[in-house]
């Protein structure tokens, strides 16, 4: 179907949808949570198909649909309820919320299921139509969140699946909607930007990161390479918020490596639907050169590979060792574009200003994180940092009830939180003169 036609089917429907009582949307979502609940296995098993995503982690993730549903199901009512902010018996003010529309949702393929409903479901509780482009790399993910959300209730012409590559992503966001909800690179978040300046529709856009985190010098070293390790690892590196660059207090600089190198040539690589796989092919073997050359600038400018830093040429797919760079700097492409892959830089410093410094001097600012025991230092640190989410002792984490929204080139508006219900809302002002 054209995008045009999808567009037309939604805008006709979208009306009786808002229309109807929010009770009705909500068992309708809670239905689809447990639809998913029910298919986990079968749908992680599609996941890892689709993307490579090792098959504990692609059960993972279907097991953060649940408490997605919980939260948008349990706050939604809450956060539209109208309230009365002024009622002098004279003259009442009052604010309510309408859904916007039509709105156009655009995705990544690294967490489908996360970043689709981070958008779709309050799109649909707060009363839109939602045409729903997935990543062309996960195909049959895409196709599964639209069958089991049409099979809970959603009317299909309220969630219309449009499937293709990027020349569909732009002839969506060319129909007259009311909001585009995008998931993605910051070169195609601009793009987007760009199509539909000057419509003065809603934009939201999550975009990529280069996610700093500080280990300072009173840290726990084992736990926190872990911890880190796992940050960075984690879906073969390909989260947007995945631990892409970390700085070293030089009190523990040396001890930290040891044990974060250590940590991570325990990881095993291998085939994606074997339960003991930490990490899998990358999802776009594109990535590989983007990986070589970020490894191979490092060294120029005098860094080290402690483990890693080639391709797996022995398999079929796109693989790419664990590697870990020590020596980084802020001057090496892999402490300043995003990896997208299993590569990490390490870099040491000698004050917390600056680790400050170094961590904030990047384009992106999604995440960032310190590790310490002392959490006034933490607060004091994070408190500084230009960035969405401050981890203390913990990293690579999204909560539903928390916002989740990136400065700079990681974009604009904010999903999940009362702000992500807001975002897909629009308020009105009600003046009643009695
Ligand atoms: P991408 O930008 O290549 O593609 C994203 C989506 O946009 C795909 O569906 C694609 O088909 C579509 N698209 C491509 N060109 C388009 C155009 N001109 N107009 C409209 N749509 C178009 O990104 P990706 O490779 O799918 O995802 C990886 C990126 O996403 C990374 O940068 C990652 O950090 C980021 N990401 C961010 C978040 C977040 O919440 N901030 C979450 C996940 C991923």
């Amino acid at each position: 179907m054209s995008a045009a036609g999808a567009f037309a089917r939604a805008a006709a429907a979208a009306p009786g949808w808002a229309a109807r009582p929010l009770e009705e949307r909500v068992a309708i979502i809670r239905r689809f949570g447990d639809l998913v609940e029910r298919d986990r296995d079968r749908l992680a098993a599609i996941l890892t198909d689709d993307m490579g995503k090792p098959i504990t982690q692609s059960r993972n993730e279907l097991a953060g649909v649940g408490p997605r549903v919980d939260y948008f199901v349990d706050a939604v009512p809450r956060v539209l309820r109208p309230t009365t902010v002024h009622d002098d018996g004279e003259l009442v003010e009052q604010v309510g919320y309408e859904p916007l529309g039509v709105v156009a949702n655009i995705s990544a393929w690294n967490y489908p299921w996360f970043v689709g409903t981070n958008v779709q479901l309050p799109a649909l509780l707060t009363g839109n139509a939602v045409l729903y482009k997935p990543s062309e790399l996960v195909p049959r993910t895409g196709e599964a969140i639209t069958e089991l959300l049409h099979a809970a209730g959603v009317p299909e012409d309220v969630f219309v699946l449009v499937p293709g590559g990027p020349g569909a992503g732009a002839a969506l966001v060319e129909q007259p909607v009311d909001g585009v909800f995008f998931t993605g690179s910051y070169a195609t978040g601009r793009r987007i930007a760009e199509a539909v300046a000057g419509r003065m529709i809603r934009l939201q856009l999550e975009l990529g990161g280069k996610d700093p985190i500080y280990v300072t010098d009173d840290v726990d070293l084992e736990p926190a390479a872990a911890s880190l390790a796992d940050g960075a690892f984690y879906n073969n590196g390909q989260s947007c918020c995945s631990v892409e660059r970390i700085y070293v207090h030089e009190a523990v600089y040396e001890a930290f490596v040891e044990a974060f190198v250590a940590v991570v040539e325990g990881f095993v690589v291998g085939d994606p639907h074997d339960e003991r796989t930490y990490l899998g092919p990358l999802a776009r073997p594109e990535q590989l050169e983007v990986l070589e050359a970020q490894v191979a600038d490092a060294v120029a400018k005098g860094a080290v590979v402690r483990t890693g830093g080639h391709r797996l040429a022995d398999r079929p797919g796109a693989w790419f060792a664990p590697t870990v760079i020590t020596g980084a700097t802020n001057e090496m492409l892999v402490m300043r574009e995003e990896s997208f892959g299993p590569v990490i830089g390490i870099g040491v410093v000698a004050s917390d200003d600056e680790a400050v410094a170094l961590m904030n001097d990047t384009d992106y600012g999604l995440t960032a994180g310190v590790y310490t025991r002392d959490e006034q230092r933490a607060r004091r640190l994070l408190a500084r940092l230009d960035v969405g989410s401050a981890y203390w002792n913990c990293c690579d984490r999204v909560s539903p009830r928390l916002p989740w929204s990136g400065r700079h080139h990681s974009g604009i508006g904010a999903t999940l939180g009362a702000a992500g219900i807001l975002a897909c809302v629009q308020p009105k002002a009600w003046h009643l003169r009695r």
